[in-house]
């Protein structure tokens, strides 16, 4: 693990290159602080984790972590499992934070209220996944077991493109509709 070079406590992730094109690795707290500076603008402090339960009462615990850049304040969510829900928002640099990380847990709120899929049994006790109401919305994220397919998280479960293509199977004939969006958009 390398620590960042200018705290010289935290877990340095982010490369940074200088005008002199000297670089310094450094962690998310020192990075935002430089831009913090440059631009300005102090980020306020926000809790750092939100538990909410979901449609089922399972209770989620999210990650809270702040980020500022010269266009914008950016605030994520992230599930404390792998391949767990997680919710962005994106503000400008004047906006309100309180506001701001309020809109983020109305997101976690919204997002974990819905289901997507869910599970049935056939007559020989086999369980398999099924789409509820025709509409699936989830995040790509990278799956180290595989080259050629991402993962697909759906519900704050880890699906493989081969499983959502089984749960398409009942679909054959219809339309289907494939569209990315940014993590801070909304999706309906
Ligand atoms: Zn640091």
């Amino acid at each position: 693990m390398d620590m960042c070079d200018v705290c010289k406590k935290n877990e340095a992730n982010i490369t940074l290159t200088n005008n002199d094109d000297s670089q310094e690795i450094i962690c998310r707290n020192c990075f935002n602080d430089r831009i913090s500076e440059e631009v300005g603008v102090e980020l306020e402090s926000q809790p750092q984790e939100i538990s909410v339960y979901d449609v089922n009462g399972i209770r989620r615990d999210f990650k809270v972590e702040q980020r500022i850049f010269p266009n914008g304040i950016f605030i994520e969510a992230t599930e404390n499992i792998q391949y767990g829900y997680s919710f962005a928002v994106h503000g400008d640099l004047g906006c309100n934070q309180t506001e701001l990380f309020q809109q983020l847990v109305d997101k976690v709120k919204l997002g974990i209220s819905i289901q997507y899929t869910k599970v049935g049994t056939f007559a020989n006790g086999q369980k398999y996944h099924s789409i509820v109401n025709d509409h699936v919305v989830g995040l790509i994220d990278y799956d180290e077991r595989s080259e050629s397919c991402p993962m697909v998280v759906i519900d704050g479960k880890p699906y493989t493109w081969e499983q959502l293509g089984k749960m398409a199977m009942s679909y054959e004939g219809f339309q289907f509709q494939l569209k990315f969006f940014d993590k801070t958009e909304d999706v309906e």
